[in-house]
């Protein structure tokens, strides 16, 4: 910032100065032009007294600071100060052409023998010859810039603007960089609406990270709970077994108790795992191309054995459906709707997957006929271990989880989920993936 204010207060600064100095020395120039003029035509009127009162003699004992050229009326060379004779003949020039017609005649034209842009002056003298004195501009213009003050003025000026510039700079800066960001107040009116952003994202970063706390602590609480219950079962049938207290038959039946309870635990620990590995966006950059129907068909595969044993008809239908994504994540969502379609079926009921692309959208829905969740209940399903019947649901085995690691699946995906239910009738879970997403 301290850069880019610097280099348009200097160049500012700089453009000024320019178009000073181009003003300044264009007056100059035409003065100073005018002025060469003017001492190059006195010198003219000394030289033609000179030259008639004693010859070309007086000429040559001219210093010679501009070149004095003597030419007869027919326009050929009778002297030259800097080219020995002959020279070639100057009656075609312009100036040399107006002194002979109006008596003097001056300009300023590219020499013949130097090639230089050069001043000429030209006078007619009393006998009709003509006498010219000439100067190259470019000593003008050198007097002109190595004599002037007032470029070295510039130069001055233009590093003190420099100085200047970077100074401006930097304390126009320093109040922003100065700026504290915890309390953050405007110094510039300009900048209020920045500092009210400021401090209005603060203030919702705070809300959101003691919201995530509270919600941590929670899920705490929640795991330390859900972990308790079914280790104190197994704690409690193990300790009857191992005290003789259950034989034959019953210890059978208590170490069957055991395993279902730690079969529950395990299930609730790689829950709980792969939360927390989506609250830490831990699941990997590995995206892919993931057809829904393909992935549809391989998780009702693995639950075909489950499903046969309450006599539920698994049904894929639809088409095709490209989506970019994380196939195991993916996977883990479409089988925890399945599985709650079996786990909350009747005998004999049906679940249906269908995948379809709708409106360049792609969609998976699970349905099923099963018992329905009821209005009250349907948003909060989703939540960390919410269940709907607590009691039936430890019976079935659920953790609480699955639709919570679908919430979180969809968002990772940018995906909506939509649940529409009846109770009594059965239960549909929509999946709607963003466009373009295949
Ligand atoms: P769980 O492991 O208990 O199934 P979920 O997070 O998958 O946990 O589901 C939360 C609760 O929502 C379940 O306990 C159940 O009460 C209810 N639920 C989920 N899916 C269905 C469904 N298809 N039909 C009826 N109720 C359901």
């Amino acid at each position: 910032m301290i850069k880019t204010i610097f280099r348009n207060t200097f160049l500012v600064g700089i453009l000024v100065l320019i178009l000073c100095a181009v003003l300044f020395f264009g007056i100059q120039y035409s003065q100073v032009k005018d002025e060469a003029y003017d001492a190059l035509r006195q010198e003219a009127v000394y030289a033609e007294q000179g030259l008639m009162l004693s010859g070309d003699a007086y000429l040559q004992s001219l210093d010679h600071a501009n070149r004095v050229t003597w030419i007869s009326s027919d326009g050929s060379v009778i002297y030259d100060s800097e080219y020995a004779l002959p020279v070639a003949s100057q009656k075609d020039c312009p100036e040399v052409q107006a002194a002979m017609a109006e008596g003097e005649g001056e300009g300023i034209r590219k020499s013949e023998s130097s090639g230089e842009n050069t001043m000429y002056y030209a006078r007619k003298c009393s006998d009709g010859t003509v006498l010219r004195l000439s100067r190259p501009l470019s000593a003008v213009r050198q007097a002109l810039i190595v004599v002037s003050p007032v470029m070295w003025v510039l130069v001055l000026v233009l590093l003190i603007s420099g100085v200047l510039a970077f100074r401006v700079a930097k304390q126009i800066v320093r109040p922003i960089n100065d700026m504290d960001l915890d309390h953050p107040e405007s110094t510039y009116p300009e900048l209020a609406p920045l500092v009210g952003k400021i401090r209005e994202q603060k203030m919702t970063i705070q809300e959101e990270v003691s919201q995530r706390e509270s919600l941590r602590r929670e899920f705490t609480a929640n795991v330390s709970h859900e972990l308790k219950t079914p280790l104190t079962s197994i704690s409690g049938f193990a300790e009857l077994i191992a005290e003789g207290v259950a034989t034959g038959d019953k210890a059978k039946e208590f170490s069957k108790d055991i395993y279902k309870e730690s079969q529950r635990l395990l299930a609730l620990i790689e829950d709980i795992i792969k939360l927390s590995k989506l609250d830490e966006d831990a699941v990997g950059p590995e995206h892919e191309q993931v057809d829904l129907y393909d992935l549809a068909a391989d998780v009702l595969n693995g639950l075909r054995p489950a499903a046969e044993k309450q006599n539920i008809s698994l049904q894929l239908t639809g088409d095709h459906a490209e989506v970019s994504g994380n196939w195991q994540l993916l996977s883990e969502m479409v089988y925890n709707l399945c599985d709650n379609g079996i786990k909350y079926n009747h005998f004999g009921g049906t679940v249906t997957v269908d995948v379809s692309v709708q409106d360049e959208q792609p969609r998976l829905s699970v349905e099923d006929t099963g018992i329905g969740i009821a209005k009250e209940h349907q948003k909060r399903v989703f939540e960390r271990f919410y269940r709907v019947d607590k009691s039936h649901s430890k019976e079935i085995g659920g953790t609480g989880l699955g639709l919570s690691i679908v919430k979180h699946g969809a968002q990772y995906h940018n995906a909506q989920v939509k649940l529409e239910s009846e109770p009594g009738i059965g239960t549909k879970v929509i999946l709607e993936f963003p466009k373009n997403n295949g």
